[in-house]
């Protein structure tokens, strides 16, 4: 732009001193031919009054001053000529000026010289006696003049071609270095041309535009991003080349990559060939779904085909773990598989005692005998029902209330309750620790405090004791039943908490256990917030402590 400018302007001006050049140089040759023309008219005027007067002789007493003057008779000869010898002229009727003069008393002509420089102006001018005087003087062509006022012309030149050449840059600098600081930021503020204006106000209206687009472009991008960074799933999108245009951490931690992968080929980052197999599928389909296991996880991949326009379609791959799920649907099946076993069991042994009574083949003694057997088994697949009630709860998730409560006056409540219970099993119970007010739900509180109570006098020896002890440790609250029981070996230890299990199931069986109350500790455990340990040695007791937070996490819904 600043180029073709410059040399616009430059070409311009140097056009325009042309021009002028031209025209001055022909005005200064015009005034020049004027000037001689009327110098020579003034000169044969004065020659022919002289000649008339005294001849030829007229000659020999003036200065002709460089003109050559020339004396013709009417019949052509020369008989004077100025500067030639007249034995060399021949005759001088056919010169054009002669011809003319002879005609209408006066005649002109030029005629150039050799060379182009110069030429002869000649006029001539018939005298009273019939004769004709000419004079001719040699003067500069146009061309001659150019010529010889080359070195002030070349100068002059290069004079205005510096000038022209200077103001060229001056005033393509003066139209371009505005616009170059022409702040696109803010066109509005700009004042470079009155006649940019509109341009300028038009460039803010886009700008405030692209600018407003660009910010909601930058939202929605965040806000896509936000999400998909968040998405527990895996979340893979590719171009309809195969190249990874999106992945988001889930779906990275699964191809085990990093953001590297952007812009690779899907392909080049799973190896695994029942993947690209689905995303083959997929392609021709429009979708295609697997199960895999992984890093001992159990993933779905659900692939589906995006098309964008005719022959161009990406890719989004979806994966799911479905862990959680599948174990909790195998913990489910489990569940009521066992507890049908379980209800089965005592059922079996009522109808059984229940048989031999009706058949009569229980007497006397016996069906007081047969029928306490059906009372202790009722009672047993009562305290099932009951502890397969609470799980169901639990695993419901119900809203439960949360209340103020002091923990250590709760618990020598619920300790009031086993008073029969530890007297039968001859087990001193002893609540101690300190008061540790808090809110909390009371039924999950329940759960524990039973449960653990309970089994901390059901397995104890005769003589022994529990302790319950109440404290905080930093924010939480601290429940420690530790009794002087039989203990739980090492390797049951941390089986003690799954569903159903019991250590003894004879003994267990007798005291009416179910193998569900620790699960049901845990479980209720866990919906505080809370944690749950377990210390304990065969023959010398067990210690459980479970703490959860003073203000627990369970909302009101
Ligand atoms: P159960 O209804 O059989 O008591 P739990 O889930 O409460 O079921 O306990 C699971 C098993 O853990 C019990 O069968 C028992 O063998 C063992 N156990 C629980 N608490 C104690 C304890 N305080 N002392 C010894 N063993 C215990």
């Amino acid at each position: 732009m600043r180029k073709r400018i410059f040399a616009s302007i430059f070409g311009t001006s140097l056009l325009v001193i042309a021009v002028i050049m031209t025209i001055v140089m022909g005005i200064v040759y015009s005034e020049i031919i004027k000037v001689q023309t009327s110098e020579l008219e003034n000169d044969i005027n004065l020659a022919a009054a002289g000649v008339e007067q005294q001849g030829a002789d007229y000659f020999t007493d003036i200065s002709t001053g460089g003109n050559r003057y020339t004396l013709i008779l009417s019949s052509g000869k020369v008989i004077y000529d100025s500067q030639v010898p007249i034995s060399q002229l021949g005759n001088h009727k056919n010169r054009l000026e002669v011809q003319e003069a002879l005609k209408t008393g006066r005649g002109e002509s030029v005629r150039y010289s050799t060379t182009r420089m110069e030429e002869t102006h000649y006029v001539a001018k018939r005298l009273d006696d019939g004769n004709v005087l000419r004079v001719a003087a040699k003067r500069i062509t146009l061309f001659g003049l150019v010529v010889s006022s080359l070195q002030p012309i070349m100068i002059v030149l290069a004079v205005a071609l510096l000038v022209s050449m200077f103001l060229a840059y001056r005033l393509s600098n003066s139209i371009i270095i505005p616009l170059q600081n022409i702040d696109l930021e803010q066109p509005v503020k700009n004042y470079a041309y009155e006649e940019l204006a509109p341009v300028l106000n038009k460039m803010t209206q886009q700008y405030a535009l692209i600018n407003s687009q660009k910010r909601e472009l930058e939202s929605s991008q965040k806000e896509f991003n936000a999400i998909i960074s968040n998405m527990e799933e895996g979340l893979i999108l590719t171009g309809s080349d195969g190249r990874i245009l999106s992945i988001n951490p889930s779906a990275m931690r699964f191809f085990r990559t990093t953001r590297e992968c952007l812009g690779r080929d899907i392909t080049v980052i799973e190896k695994d060939s029942k993947i690209d197999l689905a995303i083959l599928k997929a392609k021709e389909n429009g979708h295609s779904s697997l199960q895999m296991e992984r890093d001992g996880r159990e993933f779905q991949i659900n692939i589906s085909r995006v098309d964008s326009s005719k022959n161009r379609s990406g890719i989004i791959i979806l994966v799911f773990d479905n862990t959680d799920r599948i174990y909790a649907e195998r913990n489910r099946r489990e569940f009521t598989a066992n507890v049908s076993h379980e209800l089965k069991t005592p059922m079996h042994s009522i109808m059984g005692s229940a048989e031999l009574i009706e058949s009569g083949i229980a007497q006397g003694d016996d069906v007081r005998v047969f029928a306490g057997k059906i009372r202790k088994d009722a009672n047993r697949l009562l305290g099932l029902i009951d502890d397969i009630i609470h799980l169901s709860r639990l695993d419901e998730g119900v809203p439960l209330k949360r209340e103020p409560l002091e923990l250590r006056a709760y618990i020598e409540e619920e300790t009031a309750n086993f008073i029969s219970f530890a007297r039968e099993k001859n087990v001193a119970v002893e609540v101690t620790g300190d008061t540790v007010f808090l809110v909390t739900t009371r039924e999950l509180l329940h759960e524990i405090v039973y449960n653990l109570i309970e089994n901390a006098i059901k397995y104890n020896v005769d003589g022994g004791s529990v302790t319950v002890t109440t404290g905080h440790e930093k924010e939480n609250a601290v429940i420690e039943v530790a009794d002087t029981g039989i203990g739980i070996p090492a390797e049951d230890q941390e089986r003690v908490f799954e569903r159903f299990y019991r250590v003894d199931k004879s003994r267990s069986k007798e005291t009416g256990g179910t193998g569900l109350g620790l699960s049901i500790v845990k479980h209720a455990a866990m919906d505080l917030g809370g944690e749950i340990g377990l210390k304990s040695s065969p023959g010398k007791g067990t210690t459980i402590r479970v703490t959860f937070p003073i203000i627990t996490i369970k909302e009101d819904e």
